[in-house]
Order: structure tokens, then sequence, then C-alpha cells
């Protein structure tokens, strides 16, 4: 994919990447795949590669990694691994989330790190990237043994923390009530009220209303432009969305209200489909409110199907949303979505489509709207929830939500004019990353070699 003369820093950069930690594949994939839409941007500017940006922007600024020692309901001593990388601080303070899962490993934040310094910068506003968590799963903890985990990763993690320094949010496994226990604990050690080193916080302890609903909402609205621009709409189309977490919950939310009907959606356990139109009022109540499996929805809508074990993609739709997590739609699944009819994809989560399967999309020519750009909502209205933190204020879910749709409008259009400037027009997957990749770029000139 990156060949020819003017790209060879590139391939020399990603050939050192590779060298220097060859076991970090998922660390790899992500830099390629950024690097593979670079060629003309880094034939343009050659003092890029010249000041070494490439060679410094695939390597992280710093990157902790720590001991989280908690105590189980039954007394026993447990051991986890934190992380929280700082990626670039180039266009701001570290931001990102934090995610709770056994399968969270130092490989894997460095891509999410990495990504979500492009994705940052693609909103145009003042942070940097970062990625952090743990490989502590939530599930079937009790909510003392989540408290007291939250509680030592945060002894650990406070230090490095701050408005001005790093700012961590919610991602996988961290929602708002292990926010809640971050923040207290935050507060206990600093004895400062800096509501603005943290955010996805509640409500009524210091955070932004339209938050919740911001990445699963950005995401709509970033696809309602994507189909606007080629004069489709969303009005009677059917959606697919896969999980039923925080992203997919507010997608499909969205999706029902600009009218489109949402089939399908699932957990990691098996898939919903209702035919009549996803109930979300239901999923909310299971999921948020009774941490119950999603199969009990067939139970209490009996027109509804349980599919055990299946993922969403074999249900033909015009619209697929993947908002579960990374890797879950490979390339047979994208395969079966083009061969149903499936006109766009929107990624509500971080990396879930796989590189073959991104290619099948670009074949078949379906609309792709990539994670960086179309799951920015999210850490958008994080940066609105600092700026009421920092004057004090407290804005209006309708104010939160004109600006979100600002913010996404302003990310779709730059995808869209850089795709285009860079000889890919509606490839948001190139424009996204060279617009992104651009503005850390530009700083990281001017900031000299740091
Ligand atoms: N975890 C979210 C993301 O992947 C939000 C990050 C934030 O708000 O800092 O973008």
């Amino acid at each position: 994919m990156i060949d020819g003369d003017a790209t060879s820093p590139l391939r020399a950069v990603l050939r050192a990447v590779v060298a220097r930690d060859p076991h970090e594949r998922s660390f790899h994939r992500a830099v390629h795949d950024v690097f593979a839409s670079l060629g003309p941007l880094c034939e343009e500017h050659p003092e890029y590669a010249e000041a070494g940006v490439f060679a410094r922007l695939v390597e992280a600024e710093r990157q902790l990694l720590f001991r989280v020692p908690w105590v189980d309901d039954l007394g026993a001593v447990r051991v986890q691994r934190g992380y929280r990388v700082g990626w670039s601080s180039a266009l701001g303070p570290y931001k990102g989330g934090l995610r709770f899962h056994p399968k969270v490993d130092l490989a894997g934040i460095k891509a999410l790190a990495f990504e979500q310094t492009v994705k940052n910068a693609l909103t145009g506003l003042a942070i940097g990237g970062a990625k952090g968590g743990a490989d502590f799963d939530p599930k079937g903890k009790s909510q003392g043994e989540v408290m007291r985990f939250c509680q030592s990763f945060m002894t650990v993690l406070h230090h490095h923390l701050g408005e001005h320094e790093d700012v961590p949010a919610g991602d996988m496994g961290v929602g708002e009530r292990e926010l809640g226990f971050m923040y207290g604990q935050y507060l206990r050690l600093t004895r400062r009220y800096e509501a603005g080193a943290l955010t996805g916080k509640g409500v009524g302890w210091g955070g932004s209303a339209g938050r919740t609903q911001a990445t699963g909402y950005g995401a709509v609205y970033f696809l309602e432009h994507a189909l606007h621009e080629r004069d489709e709409a969303l009005r009677g189309k059917r959606a697919v969305v896969s999980g039923s977490g925080n992203v997919a919950i507010y997608a499909m939310e969205k999706l029902a209200e600009l009218g489109a009907t949402v089939v399908a959606c699932s957990d990691s356990s098996g898939t919903i489909v209702d035919e009549e139109g996803i109930d979300v009022e239901l999923v909310k109540a299971l999921k948020e409110r009774r941490r119950e499996r999603l199969s009990v929805y067939a139970d209490e809508r009996s027109h509804a199907e349980y599919r055990d074990g299946a993922a969403v993609w074999d249900v033909p739709c015009d619209l697929a949303l993947p908002c579960a997590t990374q890797d879950e739609l490979a390339e047979h699944d994208a395969r079966q979505l083009v061969g149903n009819g499936c006109m766009a994809v929107a990624e509500g989560a971080n990396m879930p489509c796989t590189t073959e399967a991104i290619d099948v999309f670009r074949e078949a020519g379906t609309v792709f709207c990539p994670g960086k750009a179309a799951n920015a909502g999210g850490v958008s209205v994080s940066v609105l929830e600092m700026q009421q933190n920092a004057r004090r204020e407290t804005w209006s879910f309708d104010r939160v939500d004109a600006r979100l749709h600002e913010v996404m409008h302003d990310v779709f259009r730059r995808c869209h004019e850089t795709a285009e400037a860079y000889g890919s027009p509606r490839d948001y997957a190139v424009g996204a990353n060279v617009a992104g990749v651009r503005r850390v770029a530009e700083a990281m000139l001017a900031l000299g070699v740091t």
C-alpha cells in the first residue's frame, strides 16, 4: 500500500516501528492504516520528514505502566496492570479515554492513543492525544470491588493528571460509575476541586449535558452528512448497530429520531433482531440500569428474535454502524453486508473494521465513515465539558447538541475536502488521516524538535 520513492520516508518509519516492537501487531496496524494515506502529504511537505515528524509521531511522548493492587470481596489480593499513554501534546493536554477490559495490553493502548491523536486533531479543538486503562473486567464485579479497583487505579495515576496536563474520560468498561469513583479519589488525593481534570462526569457533579449521548449522536450526524452529499437521507433506511453500550444506544436513539429503522443490535453473547424497530428504551433499561444480558430483550418483546452467538452483520440493511469493539467487522462480514446491499458504514467504535473489511467497502463503493472522524463527537463534547468547568458554567443540552452538530459538520467538511484535495475523492479515511496528521505535523514543526 505504501509505495513509490516519495513515500520511502514513511516506509522507513514503518519498518522501524515493527523492528522496535515486533510483537505489537495492533499498534503496527494502527500506524500502517494512517500512513497508507500519507503518500501525497509526504510528497507535498518534504520538510515533515526532514524534521523527523513521522519518526516522532510514532513514538509516545510518555508511557505509564503501573501495578494496580486491590482486594476482592473474599479478601483475596488481586493485581491488575494499569496503563496511561500520553501520545502527543502538540495541540493541547493529553486527552482520551480509559478502558477497563481483560484484553487491555500496551500494544492496544498505544494503537488507540495514536488513533486518538489523529482524531483529536481532526476536531480542530485544542487537545492532544492519549489513552489508558487496565486489564480489569468490571463485568461480574460487585459495586465495592469496582470502587476499590478504581480508587487504587487513581491513587497511582493522579500524580500525572490535571486540566493542563492529562484529562482522561471513559471508554469501554468505564462509565459514569467508574469515573465517579475515580474522581472521588482524585479529589481526596489532590484536595483540589479541579473538575477539568476528568471528563464524562455526571451532570450533577461537574459533567456536561449531552456528553453521554455525544459519541452515538455524533456518528449519526457524520453519517447524515455523508448521505446528504450523495442526495440520500437517513429517513426510511434500515440500520443495524452492533453493541448495546453507550455508543450503540445513542446511535440507535438518533437513527430512530431521524427516521431510520434500527432492526438489530447485539452484545458479546448474541444479537437481537426486531423487525418493528429496536425498542431503545428497553435496551437502555437492560444495559444501563438492570445490567442484564441482551437476550432478556426477547423475553420481554415476544416478536423479537434472539440469535445466540451471532453478530448483526448478516441481517440485511442499508446502513451498518459498528459500535461495539475493535476488529468486530472482518472481511467476510463486509462481503456479507455489501452482498445484502448495505450502502453505508459508520464506525461508532474505535477501529471496529479490519483493514481487509475496509478494502472491501472501498472496492464496492460503500460509503465508509471511519471511526476517527465519525466517533469524534464524544471527545469533542469532553472539550465542551472542560470549557464549562473552566468558566464555572453549565450549558443546556440544546446548546451542547448545537455545538456538537457544528463540530461534526466541521469534521465531515475537513474529511471531504481533504480527500478531494489529495486525489481520493469521497475517501473519508484518507481525508481524516491527512487532515489530522497535517494539523499535528504543522504544530510539531512550529514547536521545534520536542
Ligand atoms: N473514549 C472516547 C474516545 O475514544 C472519548 C475520549 C474522551 O472524551 O476523552 O474518543
